[in-house]
């Protein structure tokens, strides 16, 4: 799950993580209030959507004055704001962070991610902050610093503060900035984070070391000790596909293309979008119903796939393992009645029960495509869709 930079800054605070002042506004009137509240020479107007990028599209403003907030409120709020990360369809500005503006002496990237291959986390520093850490990464990977975390006694000391010369703090701020990355590192820790990225970390003409930017994303699988962290989810931020596909515990994620799958196991799910690019066509959805769905499931799976326009057919591929391949037949066929299916729909069964499934598919008068195969089955759709 992921959250707004202003809610991500309240948790850094918390565990005394150096942030600058600033106040969430949903309104131009709300905006206008918290810039004088904070009372500062200059005052950041940030868009909050869960996207990067904002900078450089417009999306974050230095005001001189009150006027200034409200004016760039005014130009912002209720707009379409689209940067390289929102997709060609951008992100609508609900929310407005108002921030001190902070004299930046030096931008710094500092950031703890989940390292797959050693199974740990590991905190990653770099002196070119502001740009994104994998443009870094591809062009000057010599600039990225790395530590590797132990999980049992978490970050030490001695790591903050190599990553801290590594990149070139200035010496007299070593022990605040290594304050900073051990705070940095409890957060990620005790709140169960997938990511915490701040890009820019920056020092400050007063000597601060500061975070201007702040992206926390939480592991779904450790919510549920996180009630405080569930309360900051923005469903506006999300696909009205997904929000509803996580209230049936199907692993939905939508894509660009026009082939709706529904799958049972995800790496079936992964080779199934595989081969639907193989046979030329795009797929519109990852779709994994779990091994155990029921024809409720299957509904539910169905109707999701639908409501997105863009689907013109829809692959079903399931292996019956667990599951019965008649009990998968039941609930295709009762789907496509419900929904009043008028797509192509190509099905693919195998496993057990797989003759009473194709005899229920044969039977139910649908115009209902059998493949013999998975293959078979991506080319027929994909030819279907053309
Ligand atoms: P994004 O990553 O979405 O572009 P950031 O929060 O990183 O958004 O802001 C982009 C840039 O704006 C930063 O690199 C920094 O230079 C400037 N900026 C952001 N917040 C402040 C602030 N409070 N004071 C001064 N400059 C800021
Ligand atoms: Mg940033």
């Amino acid at each position: 799950m992921n959250i707004h930079e202003y809610q991500g800054k309240e948790i850094l605070r918390e565990y005394g993580v150096a942030v600058p002042r600033g106040k969430v506004a949903f309104s131009v009137e709300e905006a206008v209030e918290a810039a004088k509240e904070l009372g500062s020479p200059v005052t950041v107007v940030k868009v909050q959507i869960h996207a990067g990028g904002r900078g450089k599209a417009g999306g974050v403003k230095v005001a001189k004055s009150l006027d200034e907030v409200e004016k760039f409120a005014r130009e912002i709020l209720g707009k379409t704001l689209v940067t390289h990360q929102t997709g060609p369809e951008g992100k609508v500005v609900k929310r407005l962070l108002i921030e001190e503006g902070s004299r930046i002496k030096k931008e710094y990237y500092v950031g703890l991610v989940v390292d797959r291959q050693s199974g740990r986390v590991v905190m990653m520093a770099s002196e070119e902050g502001g740009m994104e850490i994998e443009e870094v990464a591809a062009k000057t990977p010599e600039k990225i610093f790395r530590e590797t975390i132990d999980p049992l006694v978490g970050l030490l000391p001695f790591q903050a503060r190599r990553l801290a010369y590594a990149i070139n703090i200035p010496k007299e701020l070593n022990s605040k900035a290594v304050k900073f990355m051990m705070g940095l590192y409890r957060v990620f820790e005790e709140k169960d984070c997938s990511v915490a990225e701040i890009n820019p970390l920056v020092v400050t003409e007063e000597g601060e070391v500061i975070a201007l930017d702040a992206k926390l994303n939480f592991d779904d699988n450790a919510l549920y000790r996180h009630p405080e962290i569930q309360k900051l989810r923005d469903l506006d931020e999300e696909d009205p596909k997904e929000i509803e596909a996580s209230k049936f515990d199907l692993s939905y994620i939508a894509l660009d293309g026009n082939i709706g799958c529904m799958v049972n196991g995800a790496g079936l799910a992964m080779s199934t979008m595989d081969i639907i690019k193989f046979y030329g066509g795009e797929p519109a959805n990852f779709l994994d119903v779990g091994g155990g769905a029921s024809k409720e499931k299957v509904t539910e799976a169905f109707k999701i796939i639908l409501s997105d326009e863009k689907v013109k057919g829809i692959y079903v591929n399931i292996f019956g393992g667990i599951m019965k391949c008649d009990v998968i037949a039941e609930g295709v066929v009762a789907a496509a009645r419900e929904v009043g299916l008028d797509k192509p729909l190509v099905v693919r069964l195998e496993g057990t029960n797989v003759e009473l499934g194709k005899k229920i598919l044969n039977e139910s008068g649908l115009n209902i495509v059998a493949a013999e195969s998975m293959a078979d089955g991506a080319e027929k759709i994909v030819n279907l869709v053309k």
